[in-house]
């Protein structure tokens, strides 16, 4: 058995487990740069330089459930791979962490849940009705999920760190209720003050776009863009709302020569999974 063939804090069965951490190896649509689908296997092979015990949280990850499941066959259409996650995760009731794949799969994970704040961390906004002619692009990611918002499905959207988009994107979310945060105003001010706009929610999912991270800590993603968030910003955010996380998907990686990126993928979901199970 090869030790990176699953994720080093994998210690429970698919039963038991209160934590499933599966792969969606999808990245067709990826424009500047694609690679993603590797990324989910680079990431476990990451978490084994990994401490199971959380100095941050005071918790040790060995008292948590959890499953690798390794990854759902992306060998189709998008259609059905949305089809086949959703399948996954009714199966039973459990915390699921979401390794991507490029960003579109984060949809195929919340496709199903109901009355959540759909909460981004991501340098883009995401929000074109339609790339390359598809309207199922990264690019197009909060769009999809904003149908969700018209439906009610979705209670709010709020994507933090932002600062690329279109003029038309900006204007979408002003006029329809999309709350945005600039990274500049979270580099020049900390993260805290977003905390009490996530009050009024008490289900939030959370999609961490790697990119929301400056090159310099994240060189490995699809579309990089200067100005970005430090780690720790998102570090204090979960902290905050760690009581009320529902779900976890990290995309957009492209596993790096350094194994910078898939080395901070992999710390930051052992640091969810320690914040969710520290706040129960
Ligand atoms: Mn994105
Ligand atoms: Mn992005």
């Amino acid at each position: 058995m090869h030790i990176d063939s699953y994720f080093s804090i994998s210690n429970s069965n698919f039963d038991e487990a209160e934590y499933v951490i599966f792969g969606i190896p999808y990245d067709a649509t990826q424009s500047f740069r694609s690679g993603s689908r590797f990324a989910p296997n680079a990431i476990r092979e990451a978490s084994w330089n990994l401490e199971s015990y959380s100095l941050y949280f005071d918790f040790d990850l060995s008292y948590a459930k959890i499953f690798d499941a390794g990854n759902i066959n992306t060998d189709c259409s998008f259609e059905e791979i949305i089809h086949r996650t959703s399948d996954f995760l009714t199966r039973k009731e459990f915390f699921p962490v979401a390794l991507g794949g490029e960003h579109t799969v984060s949809y195929a994970c919340v496709k199903d849940l109901r009355d959540f704040c759909y909460l981004t961390f991501d340098a883009h906004l995401d929000l074109r009705n339609e790339f390359d002619g598809n309207k199922f692009n990264h690019a197009c990611t909060v769009r999809r999920v904003y149908e969700k918002y018209e439906t009610g499905e979705v209670e709010r959207i709020v994507q933090i760190g932002v600062r690329s988009g279109t003029s038309e994107e900006r204007e979408f979310a002003r006029r329809r209720g999309i709350e945005i945060y600039y990274s500049w105003d979270i580099l020049e001010g900390g993260i805290d003050w977003i905390l009490k706009r996530l009050e009024p929610y008490d289900r939030i999912y959370i999609s961490l776009d790697m990119d929301v991270f400056d090159p310099a800590f994240a060189p490995g993603v699809s579309a990089p863009e200067p100005f970005g968030l430090h780690p720790i910003h998102f570090l204090r955010l979960i902290d905050e709302i760690s009581d009320r996380i529902v779900g976890f998907d990290v995309v957009e990686v492209i596993p790096d020569g350094e194994k910078i990126t898939q080395m901070l993928a992999a710390k930051i979901v052992g640091e969810v999974i320690s914040a969710v199970h520290s706040s129960i």
